[in-house]
């Protein structure tokens, strides 16, 4: 079995449309796949999963102490009211932070950003990777991995997380359309041990029942420092590339290391 819970389609940041997410995932060897899409759930809409077992997921970004947290949504119900008022808002609060993004951008004199953002986006979820993408295209940056660690990435001018609910909040939406609310990539966040600590708890204080352990690849002792803080707090264990191209460089669809056998994974509950 290859289970694979975080991936992402062009209806979000991805490049491939959800039917080619499917194709790829089958000849990945890929049983069981999430699609994981940044606050939206519009990649289901119609969508033929063949012979793959298709677990109804989102990525839903929230804030907790003015750090930007991804909340994974899993086996969620795509109907769900509150789910789809909680997309409605978090499609909102990607428009006011794309243009305070295109401000800050202004500030270090980059201009039309946002025009040109909204362009490579089109009626696709608006996120940071879109800056990223004009920023090479206008040739102010060389690729985007350059345009995130000069201008978008954490603690740079262009990231900005004001925007985002907090966290509690985006768990409940999770609980609402009766999903498993996961800490997604905890590693991304550069939070002390301390902090971390922190963040699980209140997650867990929120609903929270599970936290990725494996994401794409990563180095052995990560993984088992993830598995500790997991068997410590009591939480159930999920795995996903968090694939959004064929040529990134962290993971291939399915491609990353398993669960270490002391997880609980999240999917016994599904
Ligand atoms: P957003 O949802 O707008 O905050 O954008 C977050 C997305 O940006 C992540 O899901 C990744 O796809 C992408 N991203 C984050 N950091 C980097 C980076 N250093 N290089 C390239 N892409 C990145
Ligand atoms: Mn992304
Ligand atoms: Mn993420
Ligand atoms: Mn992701």
């Amino acid at each position: 079995m290859i289970i694979d819970l975080h991936c992402h389609t062009t209806l979000s940041d991805g490049k491939l449309t959800p039917r080619e997410l499917v194709s790829h995932a089958m000849d990945n060897g890929v049983t069981t796949l999430s699609i994981t899409d940044h606050d939206t759930v519009e990649a289901y809409d119609g969508l033929d999963t063949g012979r793959l077992h298709v677990i109804p997921g989102i990525e839903l970004s929230s804030q907790w102490r003015n750090t930007g947290i991804h909340i994974v949504g899993l086996n969620i119900d795509l109907h769900s009211t509150a789910l789809q008022e909680a997309i409605k808002r978090q499609k909102l609060a990607r428009w006011k932070r794309a243009e305070s993004i295109a401000g800050k951008l202004e500030k270090r004199g980059i201009m039309n950003t946002l025009e040109g953002a909204a362009r490579i986006a089109g009626n696709d979820n608006i996120g940071r990777p879109h800056f990223a993408r004009y920023l090479v295209e206008s040739g102010t940056c060389k690729n985007t991995g350059d345009a995130f660690s000069r201008y978008l990435g954490t603690g740079k001018s262009g990231n900005v997380d004001k925007f985002w609910p907090e966290l509690p909040e985006v768990v409940e939406w999770i609980l609402s359309a009766n999903g498993i609310a996961v800490l997604a990539h905890p590693l991304t966040y550069k939070l002390t041990r301390t902090k971390l600590s922190a963040l699980v708890d209140d997650f867990i204080n929120a609903g929270g029942r599970a936290m990725e352990v494996v994401s794409g690849k990563q180095l052995a002792k990560h993984t088992r420092d993830l598995a500790k803080i997991c068997r410590q707090k009591n939480l159930l264990a999920s795995c996903g590339s968090d694939f959004h191209q064929p040529e990134q460089s962290w993971a291939d669809l399915g491609r990353f290391p398993p669960l270490p056998r002391e997880c609980s994974p999240v999917w016994d509950y599904f």
